[in-house]
């Protein structure tokens, strides 16, 4: 089959590799009709996520129709049936899948050991990511093997095109969650850092979840007009103040509700002119690896919330932390606990609520996954969503 594959950094290749088959009574195989590719996936791409290896199928965001079913699997889904894959395998038995922490499972990782030594904890086993999460195949290819894939779909009934569906699988219920997290009050003002994909789904759900005021923060002209387009108030953090614009648009209080969608990206897009006083600066200036982190400490109203969906790696430092604490902020923040949300927003998109598919801005066939890597990372041509059609 066809497939992307990890050769290095900035060196992803469609290349010709083995077909997937079932090694376990629980996988299933998926043969892909569409995927996409996420944020995350440019952590691969720039190689700054560690674990790695040359040969690694990439891709989380996939769709299609099971063609195989492995016998332990088999009175939970059925070939023919037409599912969307979450990007976080889930066992269903371990105490945190019990619990509905789907993305912290203890069992879905194969890679136990190795993401105890670096991450000190195990995370769930992540398709198409690094080895520390479990180095399972992606799916951005013709077919995937999905283990525990009794537990790890999501059913998707007749009626609904691929490209209205195929986001339940990672970036809509993570701006779902980035924002439910939050507890939002009709009185509140959500701030979100980042109108990529995840900050575009986190808009729609911020007001779909009632906020009073949702304001969006990014630099990129076309992203922004998006989040405008979805209802946003928006601020281009090249051009004003971030931390003054948002105390004026909430009568100098500042919003209750700070949701950082950007992640490890920050520190090499910080406007550190976008700040308060030169002394705040120079604190700053030591560090502008957690630029928006501290950006929302700054600014969050006291007693107010922190959500944390963008994705980070290793060591964040410099963080105002006394004002986090004497301000009472909350910290919400983690990988998407993807199955918690999806039968309720399923359901938001046979409504009408909301059409998902608003995102997208590319659609192309597989083979041509290598460059549109570089155009959704360069954020050229107008590039928001790239959907690729194996
Ligand atoms: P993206 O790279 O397309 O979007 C990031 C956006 O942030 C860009 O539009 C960029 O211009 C903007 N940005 C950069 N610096 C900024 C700053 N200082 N202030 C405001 N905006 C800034 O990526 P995406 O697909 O939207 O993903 C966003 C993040 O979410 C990534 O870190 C990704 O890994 C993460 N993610 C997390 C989960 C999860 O389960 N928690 C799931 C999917 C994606
Ligand atoms: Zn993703
Ligand atoms: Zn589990």
């Amino acid at each position: 089959m066809r497939a992307l594959v990890w050769h290095g950094a900035n060196d992803i290749r469609c290349d010709t590799v083995p077909d997937p088959e079932i090694e376990h009574p629980r996988d299933a195989i998926v043969k892909v009709t569409t995927c996409a590719i996420c944020g995350s996936d440019l952590h691969l791409h720039d190689h700054v996520m560690p674990g790695m290896e040359k040969g690694d199928i990439v891709g989380h965001e996939f769709m299609g129709e099971v063609v195989e079913v492995g016998a332990e699997a088999r009175s939970a889904l059925k070939v023919g049936e037409r599912v969307v894959v979450p990007f976080t395998i889930w066992c269903g038995e371990c105490d945190q899948c019990k619990r509905g922490n789907y993305s912290v499972c203890e069992r879905s990782n194969r890679n136990k050991a190795l993401a105890d030594k670096v991450f000190g904890h195990t995370t769930a086993g992540l398709f198409g990511y690094t080895h520390l999460t479990g180095g399972y195949a992606g799916g951005q290819a013709e077919y995937v093997r999905v283990p525990m894939a009794d537990r790890t779909h999501i059913k998707i009934p007749g009626g609904l095109s691929d490209e209205q569906v195929l986001f339940l699988g990672d970036i809509f219920p993570t701006g779902w969650q980035a924002a439910a997290q939050c507890d939002i009050q009709p009185t509140d003002t959500v701030a979100i850092w980042g109108c990529g994909p995840v900050g575009q789904m986190t808009i729609r759900s911020a007001i779909l979840l009632g906020a009073k005021q949702v304001i969006a923060i990014d630099r990129v002209p076309e992203r922004l007009a998006m989040a405008k387009a979805g209802g946003a108030i928006t601020i281009n953090f090249e051009e004003e103040s971030v931390v003054e614009r948002l105390n004026e648009l909430t009568g100098g209080k500042g919003p209750e509700k700070c949701i950082d969608a950007v992640g490890m990206e920050a520190h090499a897009t910080a406007t550190l002119d976008s700040m308060m006083d030169r002394a705040k600066q120079a604190l700053m200036l030591e560090s502008d690896r957690a630029h928006v982190l501290r950006e929302m400490i700054y600014v969050c109203r006291p007693a107010g919330t922190l959500s944390i969906p963008g994705v980070y790696g290793g060591l964040v430092d410099k963080l105002p932390f006394g004002m986090a604490m004497n301000k009472g902020l909350t910290w919400r923040m983690g990988q998407t606990h993807v199955n918690r949300w999806t039968d309720d927003l399923l359901n938001r998109i046979q409504e009408g609520q909301i059409d998902p598919s608003f995102v997208i801005t590319h659609t192309v066939p597989l083979d041509q996954g290598p460059e549109m890597y570089k155009t959704f990372r360069d954020k050229r041509d107008g590039c928001i969503k790239v959907v690729l059609k194996p």
